[in-house]
């Protein structure tokens, strides 16, 4: 089935999926490579913001299970995605893009500060948005900072980018015979309790109705056919067909 065509795109990549095929750090190959696929995007004309994680760096919930104040551990995480969207800003300048990186934590040297209608501004003039930093706050993620960006931005959807094809019945990395969900609602993600991001972040996409879509970007190519309504990944919304 056709989906629609989307113009602002909110772009969500975590932390892993920067890391490559290592479990840590940066691969600038990766990185270069994703940057090549968002030039191709901004080609067709699409006005987009991105909101990277920090998994590959550190993790807050992780620490703080090993005994780290959890709060303390979540500003650290925070940390890590700075560290990730310069990574991303710098190769996409490297693709010849006009970014800005702007910070939820004040941060001068390396960002400007969240400013809501300076982000819009920027898109407007076709300038990609870095959203970095998180939501700002400990106790959050980064899938809750790119759905609160995206609403705040008026984006037209959230494209969630992953290592697999998008939303399973079960584990795909553990159960062959896991079935991929073309479609689901907010509800049916949440009482099923799917794995997809957190069910705050489910919950403010879903009580303003702004679509999700969790797709692979392990093939090439799939960040632009997911913004120009390519039925591929799964598809979030409040009801289907849509
Ligand atoms: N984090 C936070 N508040 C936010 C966003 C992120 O405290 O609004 C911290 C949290 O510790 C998290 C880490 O930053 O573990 C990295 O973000 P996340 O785990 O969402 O990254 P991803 O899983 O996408 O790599």
């Amino acid at each position: 089935m056709e989906r629609r065509h989307f113009k602002r795109i909110m772009l969500k990549i975590s932390g892993e999926a920067l890391a490559g095929d290592q479990k840590h750090g940066i691969d600038l190959e990766t990185i270069r490579s994703l940057a090549r696929e968002i030039k191709e995007l901004k080609d067709t004309g699409a006005e987009i913001a991105l909101v990277n994680g920090g998994g590959n760096i550190f993790r807050g919930i992780a620490a703080s299970a090993s005994g780290m104040d959890r709060a303390q551990a979540d500003y650290m995480g925070m940390m890590a995605t700075v560290i990730n969207s310069l990574a991303l800003q710098d190769a996409l300048e490297k693709e010849g893009l006009s970014t800005r990186v702007m910070s939820a934590i004040t941060m001068q040297a390396v960002a400007e500060p969240y400013i809501r209608r300076r982000a819009e501004r920027h898109l407007q003039k076709g300038r990609i948005v870095i959203f970095t930093a998180g939501t700002g706050n400990p106790y959050f993620t980064t899938d809750m900072a790119a759905c609160l960006r995206a609403n705040e931005i008026h984006a037209e959807v959230v494209c969630k980018a992953t290592k697999v094809k998008g939303v399973y019945d079960s584990d795909p990395m553990t159960n062959p015979n896991a079935v991929l969900h073309k479609h689901l609602t907010y509800d049916e993600v949440l009482s099923q309790n799917l794995r997809v991001m957190d069910a705050s972040a489910i919950a403010l996409c879903r009580d303003n109705n702004l679509p999700i879509i969790v797709f692979s970007m392990k093939e090439k190519g799939n960040i632009c056919r997911v913004a120009h309504g390519e039925s591929i990944g799964t598809f979030i919304s409040s009801k289907y067909p849509f």
